[in-house]
């Protein structure tokens, strides 16, 4: 490939906070949270002029992992920050109850819809409450590294470009972005290059939710292979998700596939990403034509949005001192250094399907400290869907729930090195726990 010299040029600082969290989404919201209610001072950088992450940019409108069957009971597990979202959620009148999702051969656990607008401002609300400074229309785009410590994050905005300092740093970019151009090291995708494939999300309004219910919802894969068998619709994957919103008559719908040629699409990688819009866009209007004409309570319906992203489930994963593995999941493991717990199924979306592995016994396992530690780079955190799993373990982690707690203790780990003088890795563990509780997180219970 040619290349140029771009001329070296000063960039201004036009920030200096005691915590950097990049990214918000699920993980950034809970981490900018605490970490300023744990009494650093807090900034949040985010490419869009919103919060929410893949909730809001990619339409997901649905907390999975907040909740878990415990001895077939489905509770609400992750609570903390994620309470105050639900509470504004439902303040708002954005939230819909949780629902009971089973598989089949009985297991369960729990989701629960949200209304993006609600989201947006839920978050706007919660963060400023807290005192973060939240700079939206901010592009991280590299790092200042010297000596294994991060000394600022350089960023792209309509001003220009310009370096913001910190003490600690957070990424819940979603791709670990910061955790790379910092050096630490990450996998992407399985040893075969295979990712979880991305979805293009939209909404469809004036749906007959009771037939849509009734008869749509139990018999949507027998008419996908009915859409495809009768040469009418391409509908690559043969199974889906639609769910009501919180409003009864508005749907939403997490039916695309997005791979070229079978192969996966790569949500760090600029060209893959121009790709999936574009298909994704063509694919939803493939399956929105297919509902409307053969899935009972459509026909009225009308196609009411189209997410404004590729909802990306997986790109880079750190590894840190532990990586959290399927095994750990489905065997509702237990850490010494629980900073939280999620009961969400193994989720994986392999080529035209998703694979469901849910949670038996117990129903819940515990998410250690170590999953948000790089091994390299000493005042860093990472939280959210490139935290340090195996790709198996990912399949689970990367939900909201697990997300929003990985978030609350990196974000107070944060607060608390910085108040010791510590790295986030030297922490008294114990201590971190006690302040989560107190902070009303559910770190587990050993006994349950
Ligand atoms: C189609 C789809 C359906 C899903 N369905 C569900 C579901 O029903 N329930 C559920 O709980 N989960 C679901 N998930 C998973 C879940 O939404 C995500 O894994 C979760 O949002 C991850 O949270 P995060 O905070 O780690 O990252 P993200 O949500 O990806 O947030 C990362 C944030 O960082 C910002 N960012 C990234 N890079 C930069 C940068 N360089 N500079 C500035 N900002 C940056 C992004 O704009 C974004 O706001 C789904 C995911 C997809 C794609």
């Amino acid at each position: 490939m040619r290349m140029i010299t771009e001329p070296a040029r000063e960039v201004p600082v036009v920030a200096e906070t005691e915590v950097l969290v990049l990214g918000g989404g699920p993980a950034g919201i809970a981490a900018a949270t605490a970490a300023a209610r744990t009494g650093a001072e807090t900034m949040l950088l985010e490419r869009y002029g919103f919060l929410g992450g893949m909730g809001t940019a990619a339409m997901v409108t649905n907390f999975c992992g907040l909740h878990a069957s415990i001895n077939g009971s489905v509770q609400q597990i992750v609570h903390g920050v994620a309470d105050d979202i639900l509470d504004r959620l439902a303040h708002l009148d954005g939230l819909r109850a949780p629902h009971v999702v089973t598989s089949a051969d009985g297991l369960k656990t729990g989701a629960q819809a949200y209304d993006t607008a609600a989201y947006k401002v839920a978050t706007d609300e919660l963060l400023l409450s807290a005192g973060v400074d939240v700079r939206f229309h901010t592009f991280a785009v590299d790092a200042v590294v010297a000596d294994g410590r991060i000394e600022a994050v350089l960023i792209e905005t309509k001003s220009g470009r310009a370096a913001i300092t910190a003490e600690m740093f957070i990424d819940c970019s979603g791709d670990a972005d910061l955790a790379a151009w910092a050096g630490a090291p990450f996998e992407k995708g399985g040893s075969d290059g295979f990712m979880a494939y991305p979805t293009m999300m939209f909404r469809i309004a004036d749906v007959d939710s009771d037939l849509a219910m009734a008869e749509g919802v139990p018999n949507l894969k027998a008419l996908i292979a009915e859409g495809n068998a009768s040469g009418k619709y391409t509908l690559p994957r043969k199974a889906g998700i639609i769910r009501p919103q919180p409003h009864e008559s508005e749907w939403r719908a997490n039916l695309t596939q997005i791979s070229r040629d079978g192969a996966p699409v790569d949500g760090s990688d600029w060209a893959d990403l121009g790709f999936a819009e574009v298909e994704g866009r063509r694919q939803a209007v493939e399956y929105y034509k297919f509902l409307k004409e053969m899935v009972p309570g459509f026909s009225n319906s009308y196609m009411l949005e189209l997410a404004p992203q590729i909802g990306i489930r997986e790109t880079r994963r750190i590894v840190g001192s532990y990586q959290l593995t399927g095994d750990d999941v489905l065997s509702c493991r237990d850490f010494d250094d629980s900073i939280g717990c999620s009961g969400w199924p193994l989720e994986t979306h392999v080529l035209g399907d998703v694979k469901w592995q849910f949670l038996a016994g117990r129903g819940y396992h515990q998410i250690p400290f170590s999953t948000t530690l790089p091994t390299s780079v000493d005042n860093l955190l990472v939280a959210g869907r490139c935290a340090s799993t195996t790709q198996e373990g990912q399949a689970s982690l990367r939900v909201s729930g697990p997300c929003f707690a990985m978030g609350q203790a990196a974000g107070t780990a944060a607060a608390m090195a910085r108040q010791s003088g510590e790295t986030p890795a030297a922490l008294d563990v114990a201590a971190l726990q006690k302040q989560l509780e107190t902070d009303g997180a559910f770190i587990g219970d050993k006994g349950v």
